[in-house]
């Protein structure tokens, strides 16, 4: 008997139908004698919409209620999977965040898991039910819904599975597995049977839109052991204990393993990157902090950060990207900041795109990053910024040269499938 975890996304709860076929699955591990607890998402589209209903009632909402408002999504798709096992003849019930309850603190739409209780779920599960969780969902000390941020889900069946310390869990999505890069954009990407938690935190925060980037880092932390496959599989599909997907795990795991290994794992593109420049700035000790200190004041992420070499006048020109969700804020910041900065002109940019290369292989063999240089001059693809860190590169170019950035890069480093 093992204690596992299943997790199910918006795209496989979509509908009746779709339901039906995740209970199926979930009514097929229960049968082996397993204990099951499934945390599932709302269905496709409806946290959008929940979230534009609060834009419309209210420009400048309360985040403590569109935290009730969102989370209502989950509570709807728990309760039609706990009827649809039921109608299969499979005991279940679901437990709502609060009923667990889902300790967080109360950073509403964006809280963070603090504990969670387990001891009446365990009981429960140990009893022969399943138990039905919606993802997303947590309570603060004074009792008020939060919710963990977009694509949450996938954090709450990490935490879930830490503290119930189940022996897998499994994220059930509508790819099957995490892949040597977008299947859309490379026809030859392959399937990876293994990447390291470092290796999915890089691909996660990097555009590779798999899994949640927050429940990469806890599953680090908490050490658990992380599937990712299709929910989409026929009846004659092999089950989810013959590791069909893609597991994530520890460094050490993966030599253990001995599977192939490739210098660079995967390929990531984002488009949701925004390049900011701001010309003459004036090339003297303090001049970069006053321009990013407002920005962290404010929370504004910023990523990619060059200075370029001064000129004659003592003057200099910045360049940086922070997401395009936060380019009005941050413009506006710097608008407001630049008499105390003493820039000349600003000039955003919106049609970027950072492409990352990332593997572990990196740490030990030089070479990586011209490589990718190289292959990128060869296409007369123009290298707009650069960061890298231990086992990714990044580079940011135009937006409209991506695809093929990101072809030629699988190519050059020898990921194309046979
Ligand atoms: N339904 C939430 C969202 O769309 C959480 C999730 O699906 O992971 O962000
Ligand atoms: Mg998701």
């Amino acid at each position: 008997m093992a204690r596992i975890v299943m997790k199910f996304g918006g795209t496989s709860m979509a509908g009746t139908e779709r339901i039906r076929r995740v209970a199926q699955l979930v009514k097929r591990q229960a049968e082996r004698g397993d204990e099951v607890a499934v945390v599932v998402s709302a269905m496709a589209g409806d946290t959008d919409r929940l979230v534009n209903f609060c834009r419309e009632a209210n420009a400048l909402y309360d985040p403590a209620e569109y935290d009730v408002v969102v989370a209502a999504g989950e509570q709807i798709t728990s309760g039609l999977l706990a009827i649809t096992l039921q109608a299969l003849g499979c005991n279940a019930r679901s437990w709502l965040g609060w009923q667990m309850p889902i300790h967080t603190d109360d950073a509403h739409a964006k809280a963070r898991i603090g504990s969670i209780d387990t001891d009446e779920l365990l009981a429960s599960m140990a009893s022969g039910s399943i138990a039905v969780i919606p993802g997303f969902q947590g309570l603060t000390d004074d009792n008020r819904v939060t919710t963990l941020g977009r694509g949450g889900s996938d954090t709450s069946a990490v935490a879930v599975a830490a503290a119930i310390k189940a022996d897998r869990c499994d994220i059930y999505t509508d790819v099957d597995g995490v892949y040597t890069t977008d299947p859309r954009i490379v026809a030859r990407a392959r399937k990876l049977k293994a990447v390291t938690y470092e290796e999915m935190l890089e691909l996660a925060s990097v555009g590779s839109k798999v899994l949640q980037t927050r429940s990469v880092g806890l599953a680090m932390k908490e050490g658990v052991r992380v599937q990712v496959l299709s929910s989409f599989i026929d009846e004659n599909a092999p089950d989810a204990d013959s590791i069909p997907g893609t597991m994530i795990v520890t460094d050490e795991e993966l030599e253990n393993a001995q599977v192939e290994r490739q210098l660079i794992t995967g390929i990531a593109a984002d488009k949701n990157e925004a390049k900011i420049t701001l010309t003459r700035v004036p090339d003297r000790p303090g001049a970069v902090a006053h321009i990013f200190a407002p920005l962290a004041d404010a929370n504004i992420n910023v990523d990619m950060i060059i200075q370029n070499v001064g000129r004659d006048k003592g003057e200099t020109d910045v360049t940086f990207t922070c997401p395009q969700a936060d380019l009005a804020r941050c413009t506006d910041i710097l608008e407001n900041q630049r008499d105390a900065i003493g820039y000349n002109r600003l000039i955003p940019d919106t049609k970027v795109a950072k492409i990352s290369v990332v593997g572990v292989g990196m740490k030990s063999h030089a070479g990586v990053a011209s490589t990718m240089f190289s292959s990128l001059a060869d296409r007369k693809i123009n290298i707009q910024a650069i960061s890298t860190s231990e086992i990714k590169v990044s580079v940011l170019i135009d937006e409209d040269e991506t695809e093929l950035a990101v072809r030629v890069l699988h190519t050059a480093y020898g990921l194309d499938a046979e």
